[in-house]
């Protein structure tokens, strides 16, 4: 198969996959009035990948059958890969207009970590099963989730002495062909709507730990696995003010795995413990530098958001509103020569012939982006004032009676009118004040990693010893 459509895309979701939300268990997910909202912003990277435009930057030869398929799958074994994977994650994000599509980047990204630790680990047939499944999923242009994170239960205790023994997801049974396993996985982006489930250990595993330490995929639809989702906001928004396109964003589920059948040719890592840390590190290594390269198009349009706000209540030149305004700049702009600097620097990781963005760079860019965030949208909220949260709707708008008041009344500064004014209000309220608002900040502390573990990283990763013996010359210290 080539490159899916779009079209194609969501007819393969229409499967026998059990998705619950609000209590109910969902037919159709591309039609679910929440669900939809993820679908639409997924199907970007199909369209993406046919438009003319953005095809020499979406798109990539198979080097064995000379097919097109998507560059997601590109193998990271060059030191430019990290410049090119930055430069696609950004052409999905404007393309999309405002979110990743997220439905390759972080399979392509466990696919990555599973290559780099099959490599390390020495043990060919992982090695081999890996690549396999790599272009398995390139030649049928398969959207993917990376299902990580465990439930964990009480974070102090280790997966076996946890008081329920699959708050870790764990191998329960094994055949000749097939293991069996169960659990459950907790905020997984976009699992909905992918055709196919990365799943990996979440941590480092002792050998005690060994039936935790599983690595595997399996398609979406499997019998045993059943998704609970909770809504964000729905696909059709009558209180939004019309816009080129609709709002976008995911849903994320908690994917319990009920006794999961998984044939063995799909499972790259069982009970090799002492890889489980290996495996979980490069994930974050790679995925970390997905998330700093898709807040960039994130952080810029947020900022011109802000710019425009400003503009459009005549406070633009106001001292205090440039200050707020060089700060929102400041933000996006360090964010992003964080992220660029990583990709200058790649490392080949551990020797193993595989390239990431600089791993100490990398980390400080997203926790740089992480620990600003929430007084970056304080500014906009700031500046914007309190019709952020108490503007008419669109259905006030279309009624002709209120109509009149509102076009006298809400009107701007700039040659804003008010319907461009509330039409960027609407807008604002999405990014900065709507469930979608509370979602995105919570999102920005936790996905991809909480503060604790970038800065764990930073410890790991940092030329401490370095700095040491460069303060110990200086001083003339010699323990
Ligand atoms: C919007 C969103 C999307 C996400 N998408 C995905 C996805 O697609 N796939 C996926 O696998 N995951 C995903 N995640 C999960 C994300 O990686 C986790 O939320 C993150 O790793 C934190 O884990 P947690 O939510 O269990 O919180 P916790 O780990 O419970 O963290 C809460 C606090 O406890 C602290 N803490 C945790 N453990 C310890 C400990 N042992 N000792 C001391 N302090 C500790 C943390 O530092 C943090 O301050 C997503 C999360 C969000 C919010």
């Amino acid at each position: 198969m080539t490159l899916r459509t779009a079209e194609q895309y969501k007819e393969g979701l229409r499967d026998n996959r059990k998705v619950y939300i609000l209590g109910e268990q969902v037919t159709d997910v591309t039609r679910d009035p929440y669900i939809k909202v993820g679908v639409e912003t997924a199907a970007c990277e199909f369209l993406m990948s046919h438009d003319p435009e953005y095809k020499n930057i979406a798109v990539m030869k198979d080097p064995e059958t000379g097919e097109e398929v998507s560059s997601y799958f590109t193998v990271p074994d060059y030191p430019e890969f990290a410049a090119e994977r930055y430069e696609l994650i950004k052409a999905s994000c404007y393309y999309s207009g405002f979110v990743l599509p997220f439905v390759k980047d972080v399979g392509a990204d466990i696919i990555n970590a599973l290559t780099v630790v099959a490599a390390l680990s020495g043990e060919k047939k992982y090695a081999e099963r890996i690549n396999e499944y790599r272009w398995y999923c390139a030649r049928n242009d398969l959207a993917m989730a990376g299902v990580v994170t465990d439930v964990k239960g009480d974070r102090s205790k280790s997966p076996h002495k946890q008081k329920v023994s699959d708050y870790y997801l764990k191998v329960v049974d094994e055949t000749e062909d097939e293991i069996v396993v169960s659990g459950a996985k907790a905020h997984i982006t976009a699992a909905p709507y992918v055709d196919e489930f990365l799943v990996i250990p979440s941590r480092n595993m002792s050998e005690k730990d060994a039936d935790y330490a599983v690595a595997f995929a399996i398609p979406a639809s499997s019998p045993g696995i059943t998704q609970i989702c909770r809504p964000s906001f729905p696909y059709e928004n009558k209180y939004d003010f019309p816009t080129p396109q609709p709002n976008r964003g995911h849903v994320e589920s908690l994917v319990i795995f009920d006794e999961v059948r998984v044939p063995k040719n799909r499972v790259f890592m069982l009970r090799e413990w002492e890889f489980a840390q290996n495996l979980a590190y490069t994930f974050a290594f790679f995925h970390r530098f997905t998330a700093v390269s898709y807040k960039i198009p994130v952080l810029e349009f947020m900022t011109g958001l802000g710019i425009l706000v400003a503009e459009a209540n005549g406070i633009h030149k106001a001292s205090h509103v440039r200050e707020q305004i060089i700060n929102m700049i400041r933000y996006t702009e360090t964010t992003k020569a964080l992220a660029k600097a990583a990709l200058h620097e790649p490392e080949n990781i551990l020797g193993s012939g595989y390239y990431i963005p600089n791993r100490l760079i990398t980390n400080m860019a997203k926790l740089h982006f992480a620990s600003n965030f929430h007084e970056y949208i304080r500014d906009i909220q700031d500046i914007a004032g309190g019709l952020l949260v108490t503007q008419p709707t669109y259905q006030d708008w279309e009624n002709s009676t209120l109509r009149p008041y509102l076009e006298r009344y809400l009107g701007g500064a700039n040659g804003y009118s008010a319907a461009e004014r509330l039409k960027l209000f609407s807008y604002l309220h999405h990014i900065g004040a709507s469930d979608f608002a509370g979602w995105h900040e919570v999102c920005t502390l936790h996905a991809e990693g909480s503060l604790a573990s970038q800065k764990m990283m930073l410890l790991i990763e940092a030329p401490i010893d370095f700095y040491k013996k460069k303060a110990k010359e200086i001083v003339g210290i010699n323990v």
